[in-house]
């Protein structure tokens, strides 16, 4: 269920940000998605707010670093962002993404889980794991 308008305020608010109405309209558009998606498809979904790109741009890192959003490196510095489902763990870290190497549509894969042992060799700590492959509709 959406948010309603108080709430996404008040979420702002506790993370001592201003609600501001770029904030507030990417965090309400970003609810609706259920995959990642890049700045210029959200400048592109909110310029009818009036909002240019570089603002959009602002507040996503904004809303980022105060851990609102996680950011999903696709590649060559492609970069898309999702809301953050839980703020305990790593950004990105929630679940896998899997990229389609012929249409790049990304994916969240909520229901898969991946198990890496980090203690035997140079890895410290995994921040993103991305799958990529073909998807359903490039296969058929
Ligand atoms: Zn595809
Ligand atoms: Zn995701």
């Amino acid at each position: 269920m959406p948010s309603s308008l108080d709430e996404i305020k008040t979420r702002i608010r506790d993370l001592g940000l201003r609600s501001t109405g770029p904030r507030v309209a990417v965090l309400r558009y970003m609810e609706t998605l259920e995959a990642p998606i890049s700045h210029a498809e959200i400048a592109d979904a909110l310029k009818d707010l009036g909002f240019d790109r570089a603002t959009i741009y602002r507040n996503l890192m904004d809303l980022t670093d105060a851990g609102l959003l996680s950011r999903v490196n696709l590649g060559e510095n492609v970069w898309h962002f999702e809301l953050r489902q839980t703020v305990t763990q790593e950004p990105g870290a929630e679940h896998p993404h899997f990229v389609c190497i012929d249409c790049g549509a990304v994916t969240c894969l909520d229901d898969v889980h991946v198990d890496i042992k980090t203690g035997s060799s140079l890895v410290a700590q995994i921040s993103e794991v991305l799958i990529k492959g073909r998807c359903r509709k490039c296969v058929a």
